[in-house]
């Protein structure tokens, strides 16, 4: 199993060269204050070191071994408390988080590149600092002053976790179902009760406290989704000084068995009347999930990336040493009996569909990236505006486009091994496995294209899908005389000429069938991703092409010849999901229910 390197060199590449994001963060003076190349590159580095030398070795091992329950009490596998223990030393829960509390205030486009490398590493470890990092997000953006301050340093430096408490065994997508209640008491807190399902690193032994932001409804709450609080539940409460005290009434009642990310517990969490206190404002609770939830969303597709890029190194080493049968052309290597099968169309096929989505997919969510951070430190307002809409037009593909073609991707490398990757040797079964939970949790991503095409795309009359496609149209018209982009952007431009046009074709059919939208949902997010990541291609081909003649490593002459792999071969796509979404949703809802 080749061991995964945090692809550094590809990372700086995307940051420094295709976006430049250096100048990005000095145009946003509060940015500017907390960052600079200097500092972010050391991150990068020190990130890189971690995540190889100390997360991905345990990868494998925490598969084989998994998390154990005994009576409430969880174990992690052997290394995980150790190197938990290396991510608080260096701070890494809160290298987004507020400075005011102990974060370290690092922009976006540079924390992505560290959960790049955490989850290519180690997903199901990585959960650990995603999930904490994400509630103090939610934290940070609608506690009180008190709360903030009695529970974010903690939390950012990562002697406590955070896990997060939405699901019930009755209620996933609709969270307006649920059931866990919380009742007022005589202080400012809540007893809040109830049972949650699902929930990742709800227990374990590597933090000293757990933080748990649950979801209940206060006592004549409206029904529905606008009836749901959110609450800080802790496993120890804190005592004004800031130690821990008694045990809170919650426990965990079991843990998952499944299919991947074993290293982690997937915990039924039980709230027995526990104390709890309100974060933000009641029954707005659902709102303020929603706040985390865009970078929560981003997280995940960028664990679906993550994971297909460990795939892809470990591909690419296989298919240049395993040797079987000549190349079509003839012999290529006369003294072996054999040729590596990298001479062969099809494993060539594989690895660039990979390199395709891994390479295209990285610039897609360092330009999401982009967005979140010109939405959050942005002065002009109209930039803010902007860069909000852009954020909630793209959050739904960026989770559900890149953790869809992850595990494409994955299954592409676990074919390269032909027989050896599916046994457990090689670790590609695991990826496979491992990836496959991105697409089902934070949102289905049915139901993310649901969100894209009904609330965003549909709901805004296609005034949000207007912002995009103007970014898109602008780069084209600034490059048309560049000869090195020459042959990407007419394609390039027929593309987003096709989106549009199935854009308007499905707002004009929702007006006249409630039906129409569900029946081109996923299709239309494919289109768009496929689209988004042809954008991201030729951004790439500028950034490449200007080195690509004096370059021998072949780095950049291999983005160059990747990207014209993804124009004659992958991005022709749209063109079959822009005739299957015309079809409209007749042959979908023809059949009676006994029918299938
Ligand atoms: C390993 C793991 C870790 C998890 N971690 C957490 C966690 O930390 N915290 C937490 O709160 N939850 C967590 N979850 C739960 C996860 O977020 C849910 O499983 C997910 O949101 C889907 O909910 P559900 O399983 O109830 O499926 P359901 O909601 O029952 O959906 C079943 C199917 O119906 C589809 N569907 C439902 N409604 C609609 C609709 N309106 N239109 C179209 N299709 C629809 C869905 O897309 C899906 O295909 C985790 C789950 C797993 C397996």
């Amino acid at each position: 199993m080749a061991d995964y390197q945090a692809p550094l060199r590809d990372i700086r590449f995307v940051m420094n060269e295709v976006f430049d994001v250096p100048s990005l963060w000095a145009s946003l003076p509060k940015l500017a204050e907390q960052v600079d190349p200097e500092t972010a590159d050391a991150i990068l580095e020190e990130a890189a070191k971690i995540t190889s030398g100390v997360l991905a070795p345990l990868n494998r091992e925490g598969d084989e071994q998994g998390c154990k329950w005994n009576d409430g009490e969880v174990t992690t596998p052997d290394g995980y408390r150790e190197a938990y223990q290396t991510i608080v030393e260096g701070g890494w829960n809160g290298l987004g988080g507020n400075p005011d509390f102990g974060g370290m205030g690092m922009p976006k486009t540079l924390v992505a590149q560290f959960e790049e490398m955490l989850q290519g590493a180690n997903m199901a470890f990585g959960l650990a600092p995603m999930l904490t990092a994400g509630a103090c997000l939610a934290l940070d953006a609608h506690g009180s002053e008190e709360l903030k301050g009695k529970y974010l340093p903690s939390m950012y430096s990562g002697v406590w976790s955070g896990a997060m408490g939405l699901t019930e065994p009755h209620a996933g997508t609709d969270l307006g179902i649920i059931r866990t209640k919380a009742e007022p008491q005589d202080d400012d807190s809540y007893k809040v009760t109830g049972t949650k399902i699902f929930i990742t690193w709800g227990e374990h032994d590597m933090a000293e406290n757990i933080i748990h932001l649950v979801l209940a409804k206060l006592p004549d709450a409206p029904k529905g989704p606008k009836g749901i609080s959110l609450f800080l539940v802790p496993k120890f409460l804190v005592n004004e000084d800031g130690t821990l005290g008694e045990r809170n009434s919650l426990s965990c009642g079991s843990i998952e068995k499944k299919m991947g990310i074993k290293g982690s517990a997937t915990c039924v969490m039980n709230f027995d009347g526990a104390r709890g206190w309100l974060v933000g404002e009641p029954n707005k609770g659902l709102a303020a999930m929603f706040t985390m939830m865009n970078y929560e969303r981003l997280g995940v597709g960028i664990q679906g990336m993550g994971a297909a890029e460990a795939s892809l190194q470990s591909a690419r080493e296989y298919a240049l040493e395993r040797i079987q049968s000549r190349a079509p052309t003839g012999a290529q290597h006369k003294d072996k009996v054999a040729d590596p099968i990298i001479v062969h169309p099809d494993v060539r096929r594989m690895l660039l569909t990979m390199k395709g989505y891994v390479e295209g997919g990285r610039a897609f969510s360092t330009y999401v990236a982009q967005w979140l951070d010109i939405s959050k430190y942005a002065e002009d307002g109209d930039r803010r505006v902007l860069a909000e809409g852009m954020v909630a037009l793209l959050t739904p593909v960026a989770k559900a486009f890149l953790t869809d073609r992850g595990l494409d991707a994955c299954v592409l490398g676990q074919q390269v091994f032909g027989g050896h990757g599916y046994v457990r040797e090689w670790g590609q079964e695991q990826l496979v496995r491992d990836v496959r939970i991105t697409q089902i949790y934070e949102g289905t991503n049915g139901i993310q294209a649901l969100d894209l095409m009904g609330r965003k795309v549909v709901g805004s009359q296609g005034k949000l899908y207007e912002l995009f496609a103007e970014d898109m149209a602008d780069f084209i018209e600034q490059n048309a005389s560049d000869p090195a982009l020459r042959p990407y952007l007419e394609p390039l431009a027929a593309a987003l000429e096709r989106l549009s046009d199935v854009t308007e074709h499905v707002i004009g059919q929702a007006a006249q069938n409630p039906d129409s939208i569900g029946a081109a949902s996923v299709e239309y997010l494919d289109l768009f991703g496929l689209t988004a990541l042809g954008y991201m291609w030729v951004k790439i081909v500028k950034a490449a092409a200007v080195k690509a003649e004096a370059d021998t490593s072949g780095f950049y002459t291999g983005k160059l010849k990747t990207a014209r792999f993804y124009f004659d071969r992958m991005l022709p796509k749209t063109v079959s999901l822009a005739e299957s979404i015309r079809s409209g949703s007749d042959s979908m809802m023809a059949l009676h229910a006994q029918e299938f």
